[in-house]
């Protein structure tokens, strides 16, 4: 009998780095709406440690509600050979002096010594025109450049086509986008002008917190991503070992040729699925920004149609709240409406989520400050 071959779990470059091509998010979504239990996240984080997982990204430990789940994570990766990743929310910093605190909370909560990529997270064409403005850009190189982290990366959601300007500057040493089966056609453009930069590329969200797995089988969400040229690791917000095992079972079995090919198939075939339960087929060009009321309507709107496509609005919601979408109201100008090219009244529509949204929030009760 023929003995199939396994893989070891495949490292990539990221950065300055060799990191692996399954990395784990700790203290992401599915955390901070409470679908956890903390024995098993922990036996999770230490399983994957185990496995050979080495990039760990450590998410939003501000929105986090069991601080002690922190620290417990902390006392893992404090003896780990680990590459870790540390998140500054661009969409709410004002300040480079607010970047370095929110740097030295993360890690005071965690309770980490040593930040591996300070990962500049929500960077949009206007996100990136205030932060060159207000410090934080300055003061994120000058972290850099002073050793206090080893790579600045960047989290970024908006078109491919204001990506390379920012890249031209050379500051960033690898970016992170999001990258499920849904958004594979839309997205892989950010893929592509990256690794025209020669710079890997981490994607998030693959398993939209597990929502995907109503259409698509877990290898497929996984390889869909996995295979796709410039991936350097694929993060996945996993909770118990289990999860971790079968994750870390899928990257060391799958096949780039025939299981990537199979993963595009039934991406296509989730993806028609999940459409059909959109409220607006509006494609976020954002061809009707910018609103004079700063008012982001179909990324808001984007987030009303993953509600109902995965009848999940509680991710929605946070998401909402992450990027800070709360705060400025339409004020139904109708400006946005005549710029758009099929005439989607978005603005309604996204006065609408953004009310579901934060009647959805005092449910989570995310925003409590007893939770930081
Ligand atoms: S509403 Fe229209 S213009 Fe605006 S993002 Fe959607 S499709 Fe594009
Ligand atoms: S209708 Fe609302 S979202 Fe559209 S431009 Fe006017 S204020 Fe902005």
């Amino acid at each position: 009998m023929i003995q199939k071959e396994k893989k070891i779990l495949v490292s990539r470059q990221y950065g300055n780095k060799q990191i692996s091509a399954i990395g784990l998010g700790l203290c992401g979504l599915r955390t901070l709406a409470g679908h956890f239990k903390k024995d098993e996240a922990v036996a999770a984080l230490g399983k994957a440690l185990e496995s050979g997982i080495n990039y760990i990204d450590l998410g939003f430990p501000e929105l986090c509600p069991d601080k002690a789940l922190l620290k417990a994570y902390g006392a893992l990766l404090n003896n780990a050979d680990v590459s870790i990743c540390v998140k500054a929310n661009v969409l709410k910093l004002t300040s480079g002096e607010e970047l370095t605190v929110q740097l030295r909370s993360c890690m005071e909560a965690y309770g980490i010594t040593k930040v591996t990529f300070l990962q500049l997270y929500g960077v949009n064409r206007t996100a990136w025109n205030r932060i060159r403005g207000n410090g934080v850009l300055q003061k994120a190189d000058e972290l850099k450049e002073t050793g206090a982290v080893e790579n600045l990366s960047m989290h970024y959601t908006d078109d491919r086509f204001y990506l390379k300007p920012i890249l031209q500057e050379g500051i960033f040493d690898g970016i992170s986008i999001e990258l499920s089966a849904i958004e594979l056609p839309r997205n892989s453009g950010s893929l592509k002008i990256a690794g025209d930069f020669h710079l890997g590329t981490v994607v998030t969200g693959a398993l939209k917190n597990g929502c995907i797995l109503s259409e698509l089988s877990l290898k497929d969400a996984i390889c869909a991503e996995f295979f796709a040229p410039g991936v350097s690791s694929v993060l996945l917000e996993l909770l118990t070992a289990e999860e971790v095992q079968k994750a870390v079972e899928i990257s060391e079995t799958s096949d780039r040729g025939k299981d990537y090919v199979r993963a595009q198939l039934a991406a296509k075939k989730a993806r028609d699925a999940f459409y059909k339960k959109r409220e607006i087929q509006c494609e976020v060009c954002r061809c009707c920004m910018p609103c004079p009321e700063g008012f982001n309507a179909p990324r808001i709107a984007e987030l009303y149609n993953e509600a109902l496509m995965f009848d999940a609005p509680e991710y929605s919601a946070l998401q909402f709240e992450i990027e800070n979408l709360a705060g400025k109201e339409c004020v139904h100008c109708g400006k946005c409406q005549s710029k758009c090219p099929r005439e989607f009244e978005i603005g309604t529509i996204a006065t609408k989520a953004a009310e579901l949204f934060r009647s959805q929030l005092k449910e989570v009760n995310c925003c409590d400050p007893r939770r930081v």
